[in-house]
């Protein structure tokens, strides 16, 4: 058996990071409109916008400000109503509130994808939809994009934790009207801090340039329409959600290692599912046939399982090297909806809270060999053997 891995660190920098920092540090340009052109923000916004296929990307200080800026930048009145999964993490309702909107939660499945006959029901009460592709689980966008688009409403994507899933062989953050990715430090780029918003919509982008912070005449240096930016000028306030040069050259480099960090997770979580799922007590919710995933973490749920039984093998798995949350059961998750009390009252949301007192989650890096992977399996698997088959009595 394999020594159990470091599950939490990230991969390093890629070495060529360094003279692009070397540079920065030595002419002291840090911030993105100093230069004329070619700043690394610009430079990162060209390369982002080019890899994913669309025409307008925006790189501001993270994925909560990419957002909240698609929402502002939309025009959303206050106290407009915005569809979210319940299922996410605290910063997607809170960009809502921020924004001076108002989140409405549905219901999630077993799947851990949206339960569509909830999400249906609530579409005539809502201004718009932010789906959350939560740990990279893609809910069924094919009918979530019909329908929104039945009813005009405008699809937010938060793709924050899906960079590299395709839909129908399509990019995932690509499909709504807005996109939204995070290069905070658990993602599948590591920025530390930092996210990147992309949309086709040239009147949006011209919305979400001067927000974010490009003041006077500064959103010249963006490649995209100037026509929309008449309009504009002096007429939005500026939330300075700017990303940094330092930011934008710890990212690049790292472009180019998506493919095969996205390769590697997949046959990583692959792997340690198809071994756990043998299990009677273990699910791993199947992706959907439209999907390829990008998974760099690893989600289960736990079946016929009594909350004390629940507790014990997070607690054993835990004695043994290998650290699983329950997104319900561990205090102050941030996921789970009920401690979300900025929102007032919990709703009562049945499926999901069950879905989430069950759901396990458990980082599983890219960077792990399988011989690691191996051992993380043999960990949880033993974990659950030891709390669910009580050791048999010798015989006197
Ligand atoms: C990480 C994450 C966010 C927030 O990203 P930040 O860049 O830290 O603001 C939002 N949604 C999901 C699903 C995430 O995983």
């Amino acid at each position: 058996m394999a020594d159990l891995p470091n599950m939490h660190d990230a991969e390093p920098i890629p070495e060529s990071a360094r003279q692009e920092i070397d540079r920065l540090l030595q002419s002291g340009d840090l911030f993105r409109y100093t230069a004329p052109e070619d700043a690394p923000v610009s430079l990162l916004e060209a390369e982002f916008a080019e890899m994913m296929g669309v025409k307008y990307a925006l790189a501001v200080s993270s994925c909560s400000a990419a957002l909240f800026l698609s929402l502002k930048s939309m025009g959303l009145p206050r106290g407009a109503r915005v569809l979210i999964p319940a299922f996410t993490f605290a910063a997607v309702p809170s960009s809502i509130v921020h924004a001076d909107c108002v989140p409405v939660l549905c219901e999630v499945d077993h799947s851990y994808r949206i339960n569509l006959a909830d999400f249906e029901a609530r579409l005539d009460d809502v201004d718009a939809v932010m789906i959350s592709h939560m740990r990279g689980h893609t809910s069924d966008m094919d009918r979530i994009l019909e329908l929104a688009d039945a009813r005009g409403l405008p699809v937010i994507e938060d793709a924050a934790h899906s960079l590299g899933t395709l839909w129908n062989g399509r990019k995932i953050g690509t499909l709504g009207r807005v996109g939204c990715f995070s290069f905070q430090s658990y993602k599948m780029i590591n920025g530390g801090e930092g996210g990147i918003l992309l949309t086709d919509d040239a009147d949006l982008i011209a919305r979400a340039v001067i927000l974010s912070g490009a003041y006077e005449h500064n959103w010249k240096k963006h490649p995209v329409l100037h026509d929309a930016f008449s309009k504009w000028q002096n007429q939005l306030p500026l939330y300075n959600l700017r990303m940094s040069n330092l930011s934008a050259v710890v990212i690049r480099p790292q472009l180019a290692e998506l493919d095969r960090r996205v390769r590697d997770g997949r046959r990583n979580h692959d792997h340690v599912a198809a071994r756990i799922d043998q299990s009677p007590w273990i699910t791993v919710p199947p992706s959907l046939p439209q999907e390829e995933r990008a998974p760099d973490s690893l989600q289960f749920s736990l079946c016929d399982m009594t909350d004390g039984d629940v507790d014990a093998f997070v607690d054993t798995a835990k004695a043994m090297g290998v650290s699983i949350q329950v997104f319900g059961r561990s205090k102050d998750n941030a996921r789970a909806f009920w401690n979300w009390g900025f929102l007032g009252p919990a709703p009562d949301l049945p499926k999901t809270r069950a879905m989430l007192s069950r759901a396990c989650d458990c980082r599983l890096p890219a960077r792990l060999t399988v011989a690691e992977c191996d051992a993380v399996a043999d960990v949880i698997l033993s974990a659950i053997d030891h709390v669910m088959r009580p050791p048999v009595q010798a015989l006197a």
